[in-house]
């Protein structure tokens, strides 16, 4: 009979560091895929993803507080490490680190990592030093279990490049690696957050995936930009979000605006939205689908 067995759990990054030593020792290739728990599918292509690459794979679990700001859901997040070891064991993960707040940011700590520029806006401009709190944190976890790869996923793209430049600019030797965004049947992104839904709010969500694909289409078919995004805010209020923090189209890879859309840059259409105390983000990219003009 096929018995799965939960991964071990440790807490300490002196543990962490055994462990992976030994690893090494037998000569295995080394992957980690950072989380903050409240697994759901999205996580666990991460980890299916650290395991083509790697023989062992580390999920780490850490709300970290310093990634939520003030008034943000912090205390609410959903945590559940039961399950959360439960679903790790059936995707190959190998060892499950967990620290504490205060393993990670013992009396003393005053190092804050900041990537200037591309997280000026967006995410970032809407949520004041979130992604310092990711930064910082991010290259704690790398430095304690020093892996050959580190896997992040589509959902949040801003974080993705952001954690590329961290990496490339402070000479980090880890290949980041990315997994494509896991939805659920009908479209809406997998979050941890969908939780917080209530079931009216669960039937607006799925229409802000809808309308971000099809307004990608519409702008790689030519449509004015500007018409585009007009029009598809509009259809998100009247669908029943609250507000939209920000729907722009962007330069995948610098993050800068466009309004031009030529063969061969890749643009992404990227949009954040609330619906009463749940912020959605989501991103799609913005090429021709096949479809003829
Ligand atoms: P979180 O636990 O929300 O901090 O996310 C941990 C990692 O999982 C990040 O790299 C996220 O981008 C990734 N992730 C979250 N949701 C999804 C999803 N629906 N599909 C793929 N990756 C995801």
């Amino acid at each position: 009979m096929l018995q799965i067995t939960r991964p071990r759990t440790v807490h300490s990054i002196v543990e962490l560091r055994d462990i992976v030593r030994d690893w090494r020792r037998a000569g295995d290739l080394v992957a980690i895929t950072p989380t903050m728990g409240g697994l759901h599918e999205g996580h666990l292509s991460l980890v299916r993803a650290a395991r083509r690459r790697a023989r062992r794979v580390i999920a780490t679990i850490f709300v970290n507080p310093t990634q939520f700001g003030k008034g943000e859901d912090f205390e609410a997040y959903p945590r559940d490490d039961v399950r959360d070891a439960e679903m790790l064991a059936g995707a190959g993960c190998d060892l499950i680190y967990a620290p504490s707040v205060l393993e990670m940011y013992p009396e003393g700590f005053g190092t804050t990592i900041s990537v200037d520029g591309i997280t000026d806006e967006m995410c970032g401009g809407h949520r004041p030093g979130h992604f310092d709190g990711v930064t910082t944190v991010v290259c704690k976890l790398l430095n304690q279990a020093q892996p050959d790869y580190a896997l992040f996923g589509e959902k949040d793209w801003q974080q993705l490049v952001t954690i590329r430049q961290m990496v490339r600019d402070l000479d980090m030797p880890i290949r980041i690696a990315s997994s494509p965004t896991v939805r659920e049947a009908d479209g809406l992104a997998m979050s941890s957050r969908n939780r917080y839904l209530s079931r009216e709010q669960r039937v607006i969500a799925a229409k802000l995936n809808k309308a971000l694909f099809a307004s990608a289409d519409h702008i790689a078919h030519g449509v004015p930009l500007e018409r585009v995004l007009g029009a598809c805010r509009k259809a998100l209020l009247s669908a029943g979000f609250d507000s939209i923090d920000y729907l722009d189209a962007r330069d995948a890879h610098t993050l800068s605006p466009v309004d031009r859309f030529a063969d061969g840059n890749e643009s992404r259409l990227f949009v954040a939205a609330r619906l009463g105390k749940t912020r959605l983000i989501d991103n799609v990219p913005i090429e021709r689908t096949g479809m003829t003009e």
